[in-house]
């Protein structure tokens, strides 16, 4: 009997409990549904705030133009490989009015390209690292400004008058002293890619591939990834521009890939010399180990496979550019 009842007492009990967590139950979900209808409402009112996202569609059968400059100078003489500073603004407001901007290289590798409708992409390279590329000088203040006259400070005027322009550019430097002008080596690469500009590799002394051993490959291409390293605090150097377009016959592995003083690199990108423009990034035929590049001469004698003869063919036949589509 007495068992009984203390059966029957655990029993009411325990509905009790049950009927109590029902209604404390109850009690949340009417605060959850509030809770949940105040965040529906933010969202959808963020919903009519924020447009929707860009969607980005290209045509990509079409090809990437990425120009290879070298010199820079007040005047071009007859020197072929130098372009004066105000052709060099020609250059930038002739792309600039025919629909080109311009992206990074590490935009193109990861493809990640992004223009307004209807434009095309272009990427600049600089080899050798010289003083007419880029160089700071000290403005009234004492601080280091890029020199008007060198590539950066043409680009740099450039993109304050046509921000939707770009400012991009990888400098593919030698050695271990860089450009030239005030301030220290560390200084200058800083300001370089504190402005968005990339560092690049052309090994340590413009070396010809084709005879290296691999031990000469490496530390080649290591002494440049190694002491960019050290004075921009661990940037990755994994671009290559082959110094005359000239690769090894037998040991291209170890410009793809190595090691030196303990220390191992990685090209995502390894840029020839000539002559067309690349491959669309999303190309299944695209190698990124070797990729041509269009050559931006001096003088304004039109060459063929030169910057402006591809532009040229690129007007006649816009198929060939890879541009962006309404949508
Ligand atoms: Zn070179």
């Amino acid at each position: 009997m007495k068992k009984i009842l203390i059966l029957t007492i655990i029993g009411i009990c325990a509905i009790l409990v049950f009927v109590g967590c029902e209604n404390g139950k109850k009690e949340v979900d009417t605060q959850l549904d509030v809770q949940q209808n105040i965040e529906r409402e933010k969202e959808e009112e963020k919903k009519e705030e924020t447009p929707p996202p860009e969607v980005y569609h290209y045509n990509e059968s079409g090809k990437i133009m990425i120009v290879m400059y070298h010199k820079f100078a007040k005047e071009e003489g007859s020197d072929e490989w130098t372009r004066s500073f105000d052709n060099f603004y020609k250059d930038l407001q002739y792309l600039y009015d025919k629909g080109y901007r311009s992206i990074s290289l590490q935009d193109y590798i990861n493809n990640d390209i992004k223009v307004p409708v209807g434009c095309t992409p272009i990427i600049f390279t600089f080899d050798d690292g010289t003083k007419g590329q880029f160089n700071l000088i000290r403005d009234d203040e004492g601080n280091l400004v890029a020199n008007p006259e060198s590539a950066v400070g043409v680009m740099e005027k450039f993109y304050a008058e046509h921000p939707d322009f770009g400012l991009n550019g990888t400098f593919f430097v030698i050695g271990t002293s860089y450009f030239g002008g005030e301030g220290t080596n560390q200084e200058r690469l800083q300001y370089l890619v504190d402005k968005g500009f990339e560092i690049g590799n052309h090994t340590k002394s413009h070396v010809n591939f084709r005879n290296a051993s691999p031990e000469e490959i490496q530390e080649e291409i290591g002494t440049v990834v190694n002491n960019v390293a050290e004075l921009l605090d661990g940037y990755e150097v994994n671009t290559l521009a082959l110094p005359n377009g000239i690769s090894s016959k037998e040991y291209k592995e170890y410009i793809h890939k190595g090691e030196y003083d303990g220390k191992s690199y990685e090209n995502k990108v390894i840029l020839l010399v000539g002559a067309n423009p690349a491959l669309a990034p999303s190309n299944e035929d695209v190698n990124f180990l070797s990729l041509p590049r269009v050559r931006a001469r001096g003088g304004n004698k039109e060459v063929e496979y030169d910057l402006y003869w591809w532009l040229d063919q690129m007007e006649k036949n816009p198929k060939l550019k890879y541009y962006r589509l309404e949508s």
